[in-house]
């Protein structure tokens, strides 16, 4: 039978959603599912993780050097966990594609990217191209399976579960050769994108850095996180950390919300899980109403000071 070990993430204050979804994940391969929590004080989170549905327990590892989500420590102390363990899995965010590789390295294994369904406990459904064509991957039979779960393909697991925690002292010490300096975060207050809700966009058609407020000011009367298509990054409207899509970042939110963005496949591929798209777009011809479930044509500098009054 499959035991599961997923390496939570978490910003210190609380579980990112992106481990309750490596949970379902977990459930679909079948087995004992455990979360390891490493971190600094970091009983609340771990209480999180424990309530997860069909979590068995909880390793928390409270260390010093494991305070900041350096990967070269997480991934130490993974390896000192993963004894016993079939499975080693984390998502496919920013922090998951740093720490999952070099737990795969340190275990001598190749690592699964992206995990998107389950076809048995060893073999995987994983997009390719953009999202285009889907590929089966396999790992050897006996070999640990160590791999990083698409998030935007699987929804949260409950938090009906009940499962024990154990805190405990780490097993690995601080690596030498990386420091941790400081988390600057650019998006401020506002929701992260890749975990958001709800989520607003602008692209080229915003036209510059100064107006992509309009974009910043209905984000925040809705919630909202704000992304960005890569014409807007590559123009300097925003920060890179902010774009959607092929090379940026896959987002599932429940609302995607598109200003002058033309729809570009590698854009699309982005927030094809989107729950609901709507799309702002002054050309009605443009590729982004093929994939909209509400499209709008109409200028966007129109358009948000209006849905801001009805907002209001
Ligand atoms: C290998 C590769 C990887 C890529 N990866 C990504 C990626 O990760 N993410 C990504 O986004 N792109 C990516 N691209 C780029 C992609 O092909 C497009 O060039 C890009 O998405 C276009 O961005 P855009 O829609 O903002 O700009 P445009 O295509 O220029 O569209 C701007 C839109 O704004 C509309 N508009 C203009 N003014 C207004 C207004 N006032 N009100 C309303 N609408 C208006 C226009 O009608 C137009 O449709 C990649 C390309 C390649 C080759």
């Amino acid at each position: 039978m499959s035991r599961i070990l997923i390496i939570a993430e978490h910003d210190g204050q609380s579980l990112n959603v992106s481990t309750a979804k490596c949970v379902t994940c977990a459930q679909a391969i079948g087995g004992d599912i455990d979360i390891a929590v490493f971190g600094k004080g970091i009983e609340a989170i771990a209480a999180e993780a424990a309530a997860l549905e069909s979590v068995a327990s909880v390793i928390a590892v409270d260390a010093e050097h494991l305070a900041a989500p350096l990967a070269a420590n997480w991934a130490a102390e993974a390896l000192a966990l993963a004894d016993g363990y079939s499975h080693l899995l984390g998502p496919s965010t920013t922090q998951g594609k740093d720490l999952m590789p070099r737990i795969a390295a340190l275990l001598g294994v190749n690592q699964i990217s992206d995990i998107m369904a389950v076809n048995t406990a060893n073999s995987f459904k994983r997009p390719i191209y953009a999202g285009n064509a889907i590929i089966d991957v396999e790992v050897p039979n006996g070999a640990v399976v160590v791999a990083t779960v698409r998030i935007a393909s699987w929804s949260a697991a409950a938090s009906s579960g009940s499962g024990s925690v154990d805190v405990r002292a780490a097993d690995s010490e601080a690596v030498a050769h990386t420091r941790y300096i400081g988390l600057k975060s650019g998006g401020g207050e506002r929701p992260d994108l890749q975990s958001a809700q709800r989520v607003v966009a602008g692209g080229r058609g915003v036209g510059s850095e100064e107006n992509f407020k309009i974009i910043y000011s209905l984000a925040d009367k809705l919630g909202a996180g704000v992304g960005a298509s890569r014409a807007a990054v590559d123009a300097g409207y925003v920060p890179n950390d902010m774009q959607v899509g092929q090379t940026g970042k896959i987002i599932a939110p429940d609302l995607y919300m598109a200003f002058g963005i033309s729809g570009a496949i590698q854009h699309v591929t982005g927030i094809k899980d989107a729950g609901t798209i709507v799309a702002v777009n002054k050309d009605s011809e443009a590729p982004i109403f093929e994939i909209a479930d509400i499209g709008l044509a109409g200028d966007l500098f129109t358009v948000i000071p209006e849905l801001e009054k009805l907002l209001a």
